[in-house]
């Protein structure tokens, strides 16, 4: 093994330093397990429900009128997320787009949304109208407010209370942190929001962003009272699998309105072509609460690894995961450059490429970004990115596989240790 480690360019001291911690998270690993065969009896109790054959997995081309594998796969999402309907679509084009359908079909000029968990993850900002921009629900006459966490990351509960009006409608939620130092929120703490801001007020409807959340814990948003759950097919649902794609999970009246946005007053589900993608997203949907557990035990290696070497992790090594991401405050550029060229020489594409720290548009300092993926800008493939500035702070998610979620995190740290960033304990 060592001989295998050392031709991938990971020397015998990293890889054995990376056995002692890997010999004390068996037990963290194991209930990582349970949860994915869990998650993998739901997904297969909702194929077989659904009479799941390779009639579903042909092409349709042109309107898709009556796309049995389109309409089945919907069937299926819905049964896993206990819904009543989905849409699940390879027109909804990314995690944002989805999350824009959802907000805008369900929003109407007067009505106000409300975040009681503090600012939305960046994207949402010009679709929202925080940040100004074309086409955004302000310039559609929905107004937003937001109650922020205290200092501790929890609920605010007085403050979402008196935020709550006559004029609110929907009730955004996000689940994970995403680029955010707060902490990711457990289904148990989303399902006590959710029940305190209908005892406000009854009739609210309430959509959870679950990007990066779903199947890390045995329920879902949806299980506890979400009227909308949403997410990207490029994250944790589509498995790897799906090239392209979005979801919205809930209630009929709410994905009913999502269909009709998405395409047409009129036409909502019933057209759009599902062009060939069937068997990536029925197999992806079936590989996904694995690929979700190769990822978490990754972001648990990892939180360990770095942690003791006297890195901050958010969540720190012992905390119970409520999403895949893992932040490791690095503390300096030098050691973010080279975390990231240890995970991208360890990808199975574009193994060979240098990340370098670059402008990208909608951020104020330099970025890095390491990713060598199958499908572009996919996170749940293993990747790891962050902002060039103080806490200089890396996000690092994903991996198809936990052993190639192992040997990036290997690789990183032989990188920080060949620039002298890094000493390992004798
Ligand atoms: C990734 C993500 C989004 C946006 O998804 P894209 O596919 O990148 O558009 C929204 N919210 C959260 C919490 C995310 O992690």
């Amino acid at each position: 093994m060592e001989q295998i480690y050392e031709k991938l360019g990971v020397s015998r001291a990293v890889y054995e330093y990376g056995e002692e911690a890997l010999a004390a998270l068996r037990s963290r690993f194991d209930e990582i397990d349970r949860t994915a065969e869990y998650n993998q009896c739901k997904v297969l109790s909702a194929m077989q429900e659904n009479r799941v054959n390779a009639t579903h997995f042909a092409a349709t081309t042109g309107y898709g009128y009556d796309d049995e594998g389109r309409d089945n796969l919907e069937r299926v999402y819905a049964a896993v997320f206990h819904t009543e309907a989905a849409l699940v679509r390879p027109q909804i084009t990314c995690g944002t787009h989805a999350l824009t359908v959802a907000l805008s079909a369900n929003l109407l000029p007067g009505d106000e949304l409300l975040s009681p968990v503090g600012a939305p993850y960046d994207t949402l900002e010009e679709v929202i109208g925080i940040r100004e921009s074309k086409c955004s629900l302000k310039e559609y006459g929905v107004t937003y407010a937001q109650a922020d966490l205290k200092a501790d990351g929890s609920f605010d509960y007085d403050a979402i209370r008196s935020a709550i009006n006559g004029r609110t409608k929907l009730i955004t939620i996000q689940r994970s942190k995403g680029y955010a130092t707060r902490p990711s929120f457990s289904v148990s703490q989303i399902g006590e929001l959710i029940a305190f801001c209908k005892s406000v007020k009854p009739d609210v409807k309430v959509m959870v962003d679950n990007c990066y959340g779903e199947f890390v814990e045995r329920l879902e948003p949806s299980d506890l009272g979400a009227d909308m759950v949403v997410g990207s097919l490029i994250k944790n649902p589509g498995g790897g699998l799906a090239p392209i794609g979005g979801y919205i999970c809930g209630t009929r009246e709410c994905v009913e309105r999502c269909a009709y946005r998405l395409s047409a007053p009129g036409l909502g589900q019933e057209v759009g072509a599902n062009l060939g993608l069937m068997p990536a997203f029925y197999q992806g949907l079936f590989l996904a609460p694995t690929v979700v557990a190769g990822a978490l035990k990754g972001a648990v290696f990892a939180a360990n690894i770095y942690e003791k070497l006297g890195f901050s992790c958010v969540p720190n090594a012992a905390e119970d995961r409520h999403d895949i991401i893992q932040a490791v405050t690095l503390g300096s550029r030098e050691a973010m450059v080279a975390f990231c060229r240890g995970i991208q020489a360890a990808a199975p594409v574009d193994s060979y490429v240098t990340p370098e720290p670059w402008a990208m548009p909608g951020y104020d300092s330099d970025v890095i970004m390491a990713a060598g993926a199958f499908v572009q800008g996919s996170s749940i493939e293993l990747s790891a990115d962050g902002p060039i500035r103080p806490p200089y702070a890396v996000y690092f998610q994903g991996g198809l596989t936990w052993y190639h979620a192992k040997l990036g995190i290997l690789m990183s740290l032989q990188k920080l240790v060949e620039a002298g960033l890094v000493r390992l304990p004798a």
